[in-house]
């Protein structure tokens, strides 16, 4: 997989894979809502991820938890590429 990020404005823009838009976590770091890279479903972060945005990048890794309706695709993105893990 190698699909770039789409940052949008309004998580009402969020439709398809690589969208995203950036929100504010529970501790105030900027996390994102996207569209999962390979399956397109709209899911938010839990847990402690942080988006960096002078390198386009988030961390931990992506996992869309198939025990929360994902579909279990584990990776990265990085450098504002969604890559596999
Ligand atoms: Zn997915």
């Amino acid at each position: 997989m190698n699909i770039a990020l789409n940052l949008v404005e309004d998580i009402d823009k969020v439709l398809e894979k690589g969208d995203a838009v950036i929100v504010m976590g529970a501790e105030n770091q900027k996390q994102l809502v996207m569209c999962c890279p390979q399956c397109g479903k709209r899911s938010g972060s839990a847990g402690n991820h942080v988006y960096d945005e002078a390198t386009r990048s988030y961390s931990p890794s992506i996992v869309h938890n198939k025990d929360l309706g994902g579909c279990g695709w584990h990776g990265y993105l990085k450098n504002g590429r969604f890559v596999n893990a």
